[in-house]
């Protein structure tokens, strides 16, 4: 291909809300451009690379058997009612009238078109398995679209859907997917990580998410220094923590005024927080309600707020005001577990179970419970609640958990029956029985992977694409387009490496200084440049390594063979 016939717009501007390198480059390299909030266009350099992704996702899903659909974009409203899930969606589905009235959805993920689509047309056992995929648009209207592709509202995913006889069959296939998964971003030549993850609102038992590891990541990953283990914060559990240095307090009611942090508490009755224990309030979020609940972790704990979520339930989690807290009859800064109000759900963290000799507020005004013991507490809920925090122990091995940040561009779901039965989506199993089909549920963020490779892979100057996503390989720098012998050789060398299928830019203009031409190199990130200019007369040219900035001089017949062997 030929610059000179390409449609690049690069520019030194840059996108005013963009803070990440991979926005900022894909802008300014004319790969992307923005059309409204979440929405974007992707051009000739963009359209390369993720075509090249693309690419690479369906070879290695049709090589694990799964077959390639495409679904409409916009779904009846009717089958988001069948599953459920019309009601559950939130603000991230779009819904949109059509002139007859008709309610419709644009896709923000496919269960249960891929239901009915299956439903009725895999009647029995004999035709089970199958895992169907496509690769196609989404939209979520994402309450804060930010960071350019890896956040938008309207973008590209890879989704998979796979029916199953029975749960061993689709936890099979669950991990045929994990190692497919794993082939796929490891051509793509990304540091990555698998991780348990919470299932959140598609629903199902086990899941598990693949992380690009990179500074800018919304995740907090939780890791082992020791063993394999991972897992989302969402999800992540410890070994419960050891709690040192409790001192022994007389169980009664003490006098506490204005003492109602944990720290004051801790410090106020000279103990360590660990042993007191922290009330989170926070309103919970149900489809119809909304109502104030409590949580209980260990004073020097946090609360995880999906985990929160799932304890009680909730579609979300959101701050309690100062009138929520009062009406509910709770008493900031001293509520405690004993003697709650009555309509006051509450969660108590599992590693508080059975413990004894804590303190805690006595939803009292200015009081605080000592030599408090959580036997005595009758129908308490407990659930894991607490966020896992760098230093804790791994339950595998007990090695030291650290944090650190991900991208999340796959995650995988053992889905089970959810919206099959729903749906009313049977099959007839071996003795004859007509049962709900089991489903697994695999995606990847298409889209979100090109600005993922670039959290992962760039420098002060540019981009630096991985060989099997960079959108030309070489980039042959003619310095002066008007000398018919740089041309002339620049051509022969495209013809020689099109040969050996190297994807190739030939950057021909003629209005283009040398100096811009390397910037355009630079900013783009081919992995290797060509520089044809003045010494071509004594038979040599350059060879630039984008990445690590090296230049070195080959005589010009050895060039693509000295190319073939720094791409292999
Ligand atoms: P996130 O937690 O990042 O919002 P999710 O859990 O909502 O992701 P899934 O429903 O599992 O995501 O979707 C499958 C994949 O689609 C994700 O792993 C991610 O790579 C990609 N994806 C999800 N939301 C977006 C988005 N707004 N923009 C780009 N890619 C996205
Ligand atoms: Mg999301």
């Amino acid at each position: 291909m030929k610059f000179s016939k390409m449609f690049i717009p690069t520019t030194k501007e840059m996108p005013k809300d963009a803070t990440l390198p991979s926005h900022q480059y894909l802008v300014r390299a004319g790969f992307i451009n923005q059309v409204g909030a979440g929405i974007y266009n992707f051009m000739p350099l963009g359209k390369i690379v993720l075509e090249k992704i693309r690419n690479i996702v369906k070879s290695e899903l049709d090589e694990a058997g799964c077959n390639e659909v495409q679904l409409g974009f916009v779904t009846p409203i009717e089958l988001w009612e069948q599953s459920g899930r019309a009601s559950k969606m939130g603000l991230e589905m779009l819904r949109i009238k059509d002139r007859k009235n008709g309610e419709f959805v644009l896709s923000p993920t496919n269960e249960e078109a891929m239901v009915e689509l299956v439903k009725n047309r895999v009647t029995s056992y004999k035709d089970l398995p199958i895992n169907l995929y496509q690769i196609n648009t989404k939209f979520r209207d994402e309450g804060r679209p930010r960071f350019g592709l890896l956040r938008g509202r309207e973008f590209l995913m890879k989704d998979g859907y796979s029916f199953h006889e029975n749960e061993e069959d689709m936890i099979r296939e669950f991990h045929l997917m994990e190692e497919t998964y794993k082939k796929i971003f490891t051509k793509l030549g990304l540091d990555f990580r698998v991780v348990e993850a919470d299932s959140g609102a598609i629903g199902g038992t086990g899941s598990k998410e693949f992380h690009v590891l990179a500074n800018s990541g919304e995740d907090t990953i939780v890791v082992c220094k020791s063993c394999e283990y991972g897992a989302n914060i969402e999800a992540a559990s410890r070994q419960p923590k050891e709690v040192k240095g409790k001192k022994e307090k007389t169980k009664e009611k003490v006098l506490t005024p204005d003492v109602t942090s944990i720290e004051d508490v801790a410090k106020f009755l000279d103990v360590e927080a660990s042993q007191t224990i922290k009330a989170v309030i926070k309103k919970a979020v149900y489809e119809e309600t909304q109502k104030v609940v409590v949580f209980f972790v260990r004073g020097d704990d946090e609360l995880e707020e999906t985990k929160a979520t799932n304890a009680v339930n909730a579609l979300e989690l959101i701050d309690a005001s100062e009138d929520d807290i009062k009406d509910a009859g709770l008493v900031a800064g001293y509520v405690g577990v004993f003697d709650l109000p009555k309509e006051v759900v509450f969660v108590i963290d599992n590693e508080l179970q059975n413990e004894d000799n804590l303190i805690c507020g006595s939803n009292e005004e200015n009081y605080h419970l000592t030599g408090v013991d959580l036997k005595e507490l009758e129908n308490a809920k407990y659930d894991d609640l607490v966020a896992v925090q760098a230093g804790d122990k791994c339950k595998c091995c007990g090695g030291e958990l650290i944090h650190t940040k991900g991208i999340e561009v796959g995650h995988i779901f053992q889905l089970g029956t959810k919206y099959s039965a729903a749906m009313n989506a049977n099959f007839l199993d071996r003795n004859g029985k007509a049962k709900p089909f089991v489903m697994g549920t695999y995606g990847i963020g298409v889209s979100r992977l090109i600005a993922a490779v670039i959290e992962q892979h760039h420098d002060e100057k540019g981009m630096l694409w991985t060989k099997e996503t960079a959108p030309f390989m070489v980039d042959i720098i003619v310095s002066n387009a008007k000398n018919s012998d740089e041309l002339s050789f620049a051509e022969k060398l495209y013809n020689g490496l099109s040969k050996y299928k190297i994807d190739t830019i030939l950057d021909d203009r003629v209005d283009a200084r040398y100096g811009f031409k390397m910037g355009d190199f630079e900013l783009i990130g081919f992995p290797y440049g060509v520089i044809i200019g003045k010494k071509l007369s004594d038979g040599i040219v350059e060879i630039v390594d984008r990445k690590t900035n090296t230049k070195t001089e080959v005589k010009k017949e050895d060039v693509v063979s000295k190319l073939l062997e720094l791409i292999d």
